[in-house]
């Protein structure tokens, strides 16, 4: 099934307010050429309504990083999905692996955020992958099923297919270590069979993208991957110029 793909910037705790909008007139000048792919860009909370006014009148999708899973309340610091909603973003990261393991989320938390955001009417990206022991240890496989089986356990079967799912190896994030196009292809294939076993044909339209390390000269190789269907992309989406290479390697390479 032929999925539109979608390349995702997660800027982390970068860019000042002036440093995030100055990234879209180099991004709005590349759009025609991007018109097969859709693009999203996931500033810090104070960026999200001055970038989502900057891409007026493009398609581009602002998200935020990450997402409370009350409505409201005594929860100070936090950041509501109303909220996002209210500042124009329509996506949110779920579950980035900074958060499980910098932050300590634990599974149940990512699993209330993801239902917290679909209920919101948020596009979520569930972030899912495994650490470099559990890779090693013959576990990478199981350690992203339940991941997967946590976070989804208590999305209702309507909502569960607006999620895009991110597989990014602890390994790979920020390290300069990319999964090969093989070992990605192979745990893509490993989600889209939990989805497809959870959610049965609604999963087909589900974008499963990679993240870890993705730079414009590893992207096109992983791109033309079976069920790799765009990228979550940290470190090479803070210049526009290198954000915008991947976006159109992910345009031009066909599957193979
Ligand atoms: C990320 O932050 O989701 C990520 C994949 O980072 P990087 O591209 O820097 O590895």
């Amino acid at each position: 099934m032929s999925r539109r793909r979608l390349i995702a910037a997660n800027w982390k705790m970068n860019k000042t307010i002036a440093e995030a909008v100055v990234f879209v007139p180099p991004l709005r000048d590349a759009l025609p050429r991007l018109s097969d792919v859709d693009l999203a860009v996931f500033p810090s909370f104070l960026g999200i309504r001055p970038v989502v006014d900057a891409l007026q009148g493009t398609d581009v999708a602002v998200g935020a990083q990450d997402v409370y899973f009350e409505a409201n309340g005594a929860y100070t610091g936090e950041v509501s999905a109303a909220m996002i909603r209210d500042a124009g973003g329509t996506m949110v990261l779920v579950g980035h692996s900074e958060r499980r393991h910098v932050l300590g989320e634990s599974d149940e938390t990512v699993a209330k955020k993801l239902v917290a955001a679909l209920q919101a009417g948020l596009t979520p990206v569930l972030c899912v992958g495994e650490l470099i022991s559990e890779r090693d240890a013959g576990n990478a496989r199981s350690v992203v099923e339940r991941q997967l089986t946590t976070a989804f356990a208590a999305v209702a079967a309507a909502l569960a297919p607006r999620t895009v799912v991110a597989y990014e190896p602890v390994w790979a994030i920020g390290t300069g270590r990319t999964a090969s196009p093989d070992d990605a292809a192979e745990m893509h294939a490993a989600v889209r069979a939990w989805l497809s076993g959870r959610l049965g044909n609604a999963a087909d339209g589900m974008r499963i993208l990679y993240g870890g390390s993705v730079k414009p000269d590893n992207a096109a190789g992983l791109i033309a991957r079976e069920n790799v269907d765009g990228f979550l992309v940290g470190g090479a989406s803070l210049d526009p110029a290198s954000f915008v290479a991947i976006a159109t390697a992910s345009v031009t390479r066909s599957r193979r």
